[in-house]
């Protein structure tokens, strides 16, 4: 069976179509900058690869030419035979716990909730219409970036402010990165040898945006993001939490409305605010090299919050089996993965430095002596769409 996976954003769609059950990749490729003047459409299959720059007025058009060139280059011989598409959605409120086959109720509750994920949940839905009128045949799946998360207990995820605001408009942690968070997490009973039930596992994905979770027995119990992914460890471009009254602060102080500064707090913060310099953290790794005490302040300051978050869920699980990094920076920064290590010894968390030498492959990084087993997990958020596309199909 042929199933695809889509993450659409507002101006690119990423896709990857898998033989299932059997997981094999049969392409994969990105349309980015679509709406403007020149898109560009790249595909890999066979060992081949492909780049054209195109003009795609909008999301439908690029799924067109995705599905044409899909026949034109003999990946699948008729449409017919993609019998399903899974699509990621960021925010599912609190109206999904799992995933789930897309009909108009499901549409109209990803539109309910979209003020919540203003510039995520409407690019979905783009995604979602443009290949539900492509194929007409194939089932439509959403898959929810927030629905790991559903299993917090209400001490978790409300938060200390009038009640109303969570009766009325939905304030609570949601939290974020959910679909990585579950696969990262049962990978790593895999390599355990152990049932996702019996096992505790902090997972850290840590790229631009990053969050921690603490999965206990399979079950999300904390995550570090909440309302919105402005919050929790700080990220590249994002401060995480802050102590709320800056904002009004900062208002007074530069004459900018909450709007402004909110923006900033998304765009101008983080590792890019503190340093100065970048929000890339290959950037600051050169910076550093060069001299530069705030591209290592910037750094300093996100490892440390990951070390308190990573140790106070820690105690909060009531001990944890497995340490595992994910995501850009947790697969490539044997740097980033040695300083938070280091600063959870008291927990007796050794890191094997010798193997940390190492990028983007599953590698248990602890050392034999070490209280919890620290692994390098590259995420796989397309496959977990393609699974639970596959089980609902
Ligand atoms: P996103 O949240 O946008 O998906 P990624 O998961 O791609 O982010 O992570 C991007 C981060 O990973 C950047 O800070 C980048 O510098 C870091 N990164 C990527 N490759 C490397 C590398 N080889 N060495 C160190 N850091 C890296």
């Amino acid at each position: 069976m042929k199933l695809m996976s889509v993450n659409a954003g507002s101006s690119s769609l990423k896709f990857k179509l898998y033989n299932m059950p059997s997981e094999e990749v049969i392409c994969v490729g990105i349309f980015e900058r679509i709406g403007q003047s020149i898109g560009k459409f790249e595909i890999e299959y066979d060992g081949k690869e492909i780049e054209r720059d195109v003009e795609f007025k909008d999301h439908s058009v690029a799924v067109s030419y995705l599905l044409d060139s899909l026949i034109d280059e003999g990946i699948v011989k008729s449409l017919e035979e993609i019998t399903g598409v899974g699509h990621r959605v960021v925010h599912g409120g609190e109206k999904f716990s799992a995933s789930i086959k897309i009909d108009d109720k499901v549409i109209a509750a990803i539109e309910e909730v979209s003020e919540l994920a203003p510039l995520h949940n409407p690019a979905n839905l783009v995604g979602i219409h443009a290949f539900s009128k492509a194929l007409p045949h194939a089932s439509q799946v959403a898959i929810f970036d927030t629905a790991f998360h559903q299993t917090m207990s209400p001490e978790t995820y409300i938060y200390a402010v009038p009640y109303e605001w969570y009766q009325k408009y939905g304030v609570r942690k949601y939290g974020f990165h959910g679909t990585s968070h579950k696969y990262v997490s049962l990978k790593a009973a895999e390599l355990e040898g152990k049932n996702p039930n019996d096992i505790n596992v902090i997972v850290c994905h840590l790229g631009n945006g990053a969050s921690i979770c603490a999965v206990k027995g399979g079950k999300s119990i904390n995550t570090t993001m909440g309302l919105t992914p402005l919050a929790g460890i700080p990220m590249g471009t994002r401060s995480g939490n802050i102590d709320p009254a800056i904002i009004e602060f900062i208002t007074t102080k530069e004459n900018k409305s909450v709007k402004e500064v909110t923006d900033l707090l998304n765009k101008k913060s983080g590792f890019l605010g503190v340093s100065g310099i970048s929000s890339d953290n290959r950037d600051l790794e050169d910076a550093v090299a060069k001299g530069s005490v705030r591209a290592q302040l910037a750094m300093d300051i996100q490892d440390k919050k990951i070390a308190d978050i990573v140790a106070s869920y820690f105690v909060y699980m009531g001990g944890c089996d497995v340490l595992a990094f994910t995501a850009g920076l947790g697969e490539n920064s044997d740097r980033m993965r040695a300083s938070i290590c280091n600063r959870l010894s008291a927990l007796g968390v050794k890191v094997d430095l010798e193997r940390n030498n190492i990028r983007r492959k599953t590698t248990l990084i602890s050392a034999d002596d070490s209280n919890i087993a620290v692994y390098l997990i590259p995420t796989d958020e397309e496959i977990m769409l393609a699974r639970d596309t596959f089980e609902l199909v």
